[in-house]
């Protein structure tokens, strides 16, 4: 049997009409064992945390999108406040998005910088997003290894490049859905290339669902066919990848298997 572990999701969002306990067993069926569900702003993280306390092989993070406006601006030590609950794994997803300038790059670098402070104090990894912002994120990536913090870099799009940049700093890649899509060839030549012990696979559920159903609502169970288009390309077994990179998820996570 294979075990899966979905790196990023978002089961709490409005855009289900499933119950996430419903989106949880579809996911145990598909051979997805663990999920991390993430936050994106200060205000729904009750529900982030509830979701991951529903059921012992699902856990959370805090944090605040780096374009999400309007919200709790987060501070280090606010974050580092609601991290209290041992469902909480990770910091984030923060980083950069130049894509729509709804939060001002320079807010973003701080609201950044903050989200780094809090996963330095905690010793817990960072969850990022980038998005047009490949040479300020690098920076930064820098810059948190700098303070010994490292992570994972979400919902990974960007070249060889920015790969090798990111693995040197010591954060993870993690692949979605956008690997299966016809016109990925060069995120598909990363994924044969990503070292097999820093690799993690994801969802990023609701958005993005991986062919055959792009277009569709996404869920965790999805990351199956992400799993099985990454393994295809690498010349592996699904069951290999699967290994693999639920192994990757647990080390960089901190979370030991139960039973
Ligand atoms: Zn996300």
């Amino acid at each position: 049997m294979i075990e899966l572990a979905d790196s990023h999701c978002h089961i709490d969002f409005p855009d289900y009409e499933s119950s996430h306990g419903e989106l949880i067993g579809n996911a145990r069926e598909l051979g997805v064992r663990y999920l991390l569900n993430i936050s994106v702003c200060l205000e729904d993280f009750p529900r982030v945390l509830a979701v991951a306390q529903s059921d012992p092989e699902v856990f959370a993070t805090v944090g605040v999108h780096p374009n999400y406006d309007s919200v709790e601006e987060p501070t280090a030590d606010r974050l580092v406040e609601l991290a209290g609950s041992e469902k909480v794994v990770g910091i984030g997803e923060t980083g950069l998005d130049y894509f729509r300038h709804h939060v001002e790059p320079a807010d973003q670098l701080a609201r950044f910088r903050a989200h780094i402070e809090a996963a330095r104090r905690l010793d817990l990894p960072l969850i990022i997003h980038s998005r047009q912002a490949r040479e300020d994120t690098v920076a930064m990536l820098r810059e948190a290894a700098d303070q010994g913090v490292a992570g994972v870099m979400h919902c990974f799009a960007e070249d060889w490049e920015t790969a090798r940049a990111a693995l040197d700093a010591g954060f993870y890649i993690s692949f979605s859905g956008i690997v299966t899509f016809k016109n990925a060839p060069e995120l598909r030549e990363v994924a044969r290339k990503v070292p097999e012990d820093r690799m993690l696979v994801e969802t990023d559920a609701p958005y993005l669902a991986p062919e055959p159903y792009r277009g569709k609502t996404n869920q965790p169970g999805y990351v199956r066919y992400t799993a099985e288009r990454v393994a295809e390309e690498r010349g592996e077994t699904l069951e290999a990848l699967a290994e693999a990179t639920t192994e990757n998820f647990l080390r960089l996570f901190r979370i030991s298997r139960n039973g």
